[in-house]
Formats: C-alpha cells, sequence, structure tokens
C-alpha cells in the first residue's frame, strides 16, 4: 500500500527485526512476569505503591520478574519530576524493579527502552503491518464529524463510539485515503474491530472470577495524530514483547478488557492473565469511597514520610489490607521478614480494601516496639532533620536526656511500650519532661481536683518520694497512700461499696500522673520519676499547693 509510506519514515524497523531484537523469556515453570505500567502525572498515590507492592510479591515469589515501565504518552497529563518520584518512592519502600529503572531513574533490562515516549517506532511498525494487513486504517474524522456522530448517537438512543455504520472511515477508498494524506490533512490510525455487540464474551479475570462482556465492536484510536500510540494499542504492544504474564492493574480498566484480549488475539499474542485491583477506599459517614488525592492527605506516598511511620509499618499495612490473614502470620512469625509471607493474590478483597489509620497505627506501634532506643532515636532525629525543628532542637540539646525518656519501658523491659506510632508522636512523648513547655491545662486540673484530698495525698507523699524505688516500692507507697487517705485497694473493692469510701487506688495514682506528666495517660510513673529527677519531681509536686 504505497500510502504507508506517507504515514511512516522508510527507516522503520520491521516487526520481524524487532521481534528478532526482544527475544521470549526463558523462565522456570510457574515463574511470573508482571509490571506496574504508572503514567508520570505528577503524583504517586498510595494505591501506586499497594498495586507495586502486590506486582513484585507475586512475581518475587514465583522467581519470575518485575519489571517497571513509565507509560508517558500521553504527554499533555506529563509532569516534570513525575518519573524520578516514581523510581525513588519504590525504591523507598524496597519495591525494586528486576528491569525498567532504578531509584535514580537510570534506566536498565533487556528490553529497553521502557518508557512508551522512546518506543514510537516499535509502535509503528506494528501499526504499519495492521494497515498492511487490514487490522486497522486511517481515520480523518474531524473533531466536528465526531461530535455529530456523538450528538446523532445521544437523538437516536444509539449506543455511543466509533463502530459499525458510524464508522464512516472503515472502508474509505484508498484513492481518497491517498488524497487526503497528500493535501495533509490530519489523521489518527483505528483499529478494525472484528467483534459483534450481540455476541457475548466469558473472560476470567483472577479476582473477581468469569465475567459476561458483550464483544468489542468500537473501532478505537490506536494511534494519535501525533504518532503516539493510546494506552490502549501500547498495553497490548509492550506486554507482549516484554513478556508479561499476569497484568495486574486497576479496575478502572476492567470495562476495556475484552478490546484488549481482542487485539492480543487479532495480533497472533498470547493472552497474559489478568487480575483487576479495586481502589483502596476509606469510610465517609456511612458511605464509602475511593480515597481521593484531594480530600485525602493518606492517599500521597510521601505523607507517610512526612509524619514518620517507619516505611516498613506503611508495607506491613498494604500486605496486610491485601491479605487479611498476614496478621496472623506476623503475629505467628513475629521476627520474620514481610518477604517470607506468601501472598495470595486471589484472596484480594474484590471490592476493594478499607483503608483504616487505626489499623495502620497498631502495626506500626508493633514495628517500633520492636525497635531499641537507640534505633528509635535514630529514626526519629532523621526524620525531625527534615520535618520538626522543635524536636531536632531539643534533641541536639539534650540526647542522653532523650534517650533515658524513650528507653522508658523499653530497655530491659518485657513488653515494650506501645505508644509511638510514627516519629511525629515522639515529640508529644517528651515534651512534658522539660520545664519549658510544661503547665497543668484547664481540663488537667479539674481532673485533678476531682479526687477528694489530693493535696493532702499529695503532701504526705513528698517526704517519703524517692526517685530511684523500684516499681514494686513504689506502688508499696501509693497502697499506703490509699490506706491512710480512705481509698479502696482496686476497683472492685470500690465497686463492692462505693460510699465507704474516697475512690480507688487509681484515683490515687492519677494524682501524681496528672501532677507529674500533665496527662491522665503516660508510661510507668516510677521510671518517669527516676529519668526526670529528684528536683523536677518535687518541685512538680510541690506545685499542688499553688493551684
Ligand atoms: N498507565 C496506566 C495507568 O497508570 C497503566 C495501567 C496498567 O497497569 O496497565 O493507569
Amino acid at each position: 500500500m504505497s500510502f504507508l509510506d506517507k504515514i511512516f519514515p522508510n527507516t522503520l524497523p520491521t516487526v520481524e527485526e524487532i521481534e528478532a531484537k526482544y527475544k521470549r523469556r526463558n523462565l522456570d515453570d510457574g515463574a511470573k512476569v508482571t509490571r506496574i505500567a504508572p503514567s508520570p502525572t505528577g503524583f504517586m498515590h498510595i494505591g501506586g505503591i499497594y498495586t507495586a507492592l502486590i506486582c513484585e510479591r507475586v512475581a518475587h515469589q514465583s522467581n519470575g520478574v518485575f519489571f517497571l515501565r513509565i507509560e508517558d504518552t500521553d504527554t499533555k497529563r506529563e509532569v516534570e519530576g513525575a518519573t524520578e518520584l516514581i523510581c525513588s518512592s519504590l525504591a523507598n519502600y524496597d519495591i525494586i524493579p528486576d528491569e525498567g529503572f532504578d531509584a535514580t531513574g537510570r534506566e536498565f533490562g533487556d528490553y529497553a527502552p521502557y518508557k512508551q515516549s522512546a518506543r514510537k517506532e516499535i509502535y509503528q511498525a506494528y501499526i504499519k503491518k495492521m494497515l498492511e494487513t487490514g487490522l486497522a486504517y486511517p481515520c480523518f474524522a474531524t473533531p466536528e464529524e465526531l461530535e455529530k456522530i456523538r450528538h446523532e448517537q445521544e437523538v437516536s438512543g444509539a449506543r455511543p463510539g466509533y463502530y459499525g455504520r458510524w464508522a464512516k472511515y472503515r472502508d474509505y477508498p484508498i484513492e481518497k485515503v491517498e488524497e487526503k494524506l497528500a493535501s495533509g490533512t490530519p489523521f489518527v490510525i483505528r483499529f478494525k474491530s472484528n467483534g459483534s455487540y450481540n455476541n457475548k464474551v466469558v473472560i476470567q479475570d483472577g479476582l473477581k472470577g468469569k465475567i459476561n462482556f458483550p464483544e468489542n465492536d468500537l473501532d478505537i484510536v490506536i494511534m494519535k495524530s501525533d504518532g503516539l500510540p493510546t494506552y490502549h494499542f501500547a498495553h497490548v504492544i509492550d506486554d507482549y514483547l516484554m513478556g508479561t504474564t499476569h497484568v495486574i492493574r486497576g479496575d478502572e480498566w476492567l470495562s476495556s478488557l475484552p478490546l484488549h484480549i481482542q487485539m492480543f488475539k487479532a495480533m497472533g499474542f498470547k493472552v497474559p492473565k489478568y487480575t483487576h485491583i479495586a481502589p483502596i477506599q476509606k469510610m465517609d459517614g456511612d458511605s464509602r469511597r475511593k480515597l481521593s488525592k484531594r480530600h485525602d492527605p493518606e492517599a500521597d506516598v510521601r505523607y507517610y514520610d512526612s509524619v514518620g511511620y517507619p516505611r516498613t509499618a506503611v508495607i506491613e499495612y498494604l500486605l496486610n489490607l491485601a491479605n487479611s490473614s498476614f496478621e496472623g502470620w506476623r503475629r505467628a512469625n513475629p521476627n520474620a521478614s514481610y518477604k517470607d509471607f506468601k501472598l495470595e493474590l486471589n484472596k484480594l478483597s474484590p471490592s476493594g480494601a478499607l483503608f483504616d489509620f487505626v489499623k495502620l497505627n497498631n502495626i506500626s506501634k508493633e514495628i517500633i516496639a520492636k525497635m531499641t532506643t537507640d534505633e528509635i532515636f535514630k529514626n526519629t532525629y532523621d526524620w525531625a532533620r527534615s520535618n520538626d525543628e522543635k524536636l531536632l532542637k531539643i534533641m541536639d540539646e539534650n540526647p542522653d536526656y532523650v534517650r533515658a525518656i524513650l528507653s522508658i519501658e523499653r530497655t530491659g523491659a518485657k513488653n515494650s511500650r506501645k505508644d509511638i506510632a510514627k516519629y511525629s508522636d515522639v515529640l508529644g512523648e517528651i515534651t512534658y519532661f522539660f520545664d519549658d513547655d510544661f503547665s497543668l491545662s484547664d481540663d488537667a486540673k479539674s481532673e485533678l481536683k476531682s479526687v477528694k484530698n489530693y493535696a493532702e495525698l499529695v503532701n504526705a507523699y513528698i517526704p517519703m518520694f524517692n526517685e530511684n524505688d523500684t516499681k514494686e516500692e513504689w506502688f508499696a507507697k501509693m497502697q499506703q497512700l490509699a490506706d491512710q487517705f480512705n481509698f479502696a485497694k482496686n476497683g472492685k473493692e470500690y465497686k463492692a461499696n462505693p460510699s465507704a469510701f474516697n475512690g480507688d487506688i487509681s484515683s490515687v495514682v492519677k494524682v501524681f500522673r496528672i501532677l507529674i506528666t500533665g496527662k491522665t495517660m503516660s508510661p510507668d510513673l516510677s521510671e518517669i520519676q527516676h529519668v526526670m529527677g529528684r528536683d523536677r519531681v518535687l518541685s512538680r509536686l510541690n506545685s499542688v499547693n499553688n493551684i
């Protein structure tokens, strides 16, 4: 067809040359090849990390290959620096592609280029062949013509799209094609679908099971007027040439699946297995909705660093969202790497996982609780360096004191304290050890005053206070005070006869906790007293007489 030479440069490689260059992969039985194919539009959604983690686990658990492809054919939406952000985010979360791009954005791998804009010739070689074999045709429809079709379809109640009798350029005579091209009329290339909407096809999805679809009959655009392919076409060519065995992607692509499968078959390519993952959702009042970039800061991967979640906590949380069995596995294997957990793709929730901060925090608290004081100090310090000047200053000026604070109920403890979910929580756990910002809030004061004889309790304790008391020695003093001021030994005794007591021992402890920490909850008070030191504790205890 002579018009082909007008469309494509004569330097274009042939399909045979391309296929000779990109050899079929030589894989072990059962090895899966997966990929993520993000578009560099400026934002790394937590859902992108979720999908990447799933793809990476599925590939590596099977001795397969996981690669990264950058889908940048929509040049209008591309944002500078977005590719670098994708590469660095994956590396930060230890999701390391075997091919594609490394943490710094350097390209590597046998199937390069892995950036679609650099694969133009490859797509065009296939498109040329499709034009030769009647699988595609040039379409000269102007925006006005397309608008007119849309309008007529709307008025007549016809299905929208370019198909059947609406596909005016499908059988356009060759002389006219030549004429249009000669006159420089803009055009796109469309796929010539052989499907019929009235036929049903049954498609198997890895998660959603068997789904019935009408066959695709749309002649979709495969090459845009700028010579670049559309997603649909690039997906087919790239995943064929790169040997993807399992396409795992967002379920917004599910409705395009009949088209994709039809194209794979029309080209004579083996169809990969597809699994469509529902987006991570969130409860909004009584209803569920997708995590949204506009409304939810946690949609952006950078959020987790900015508030200081350890990255493994985020990954373990995502694994937990993917497979609820992760939690039990983690309990049974507290020290194993999460990479030893066998992720099962078919156990994901077909309707979408629900994001839950409480769960994330619990997972993160467990992970931080396993760290040593030095590790927490270092991680908090590194986080504070770019995120919290005040905390950084405190840590710089008082490193030993902060270490001592962080080691309360941690160093040597049977069960390490679990009150820190993220490094930004640390400031709140240490500021009350300093006098600068320490004062009792009105709530704390009224809570304190709600305990009968609170001042007498404190004044009776001051002479026996010893900052070196063990937990047991300290508690014995609390019991002694309880006795002396008529507080029950425990809640049970108090409840049995409330009018006989001023309260129970927890009220006694509360008085001291509030005076010393300003809070109603804190780690072990005897350890706190020890770390705070005699003078500071005594001055706080004495302040009871000025409230
Ligand atoms: N570029 C597509 C997207 O970002 C990729 C979908 C796929 O994984 O095939 O949604």
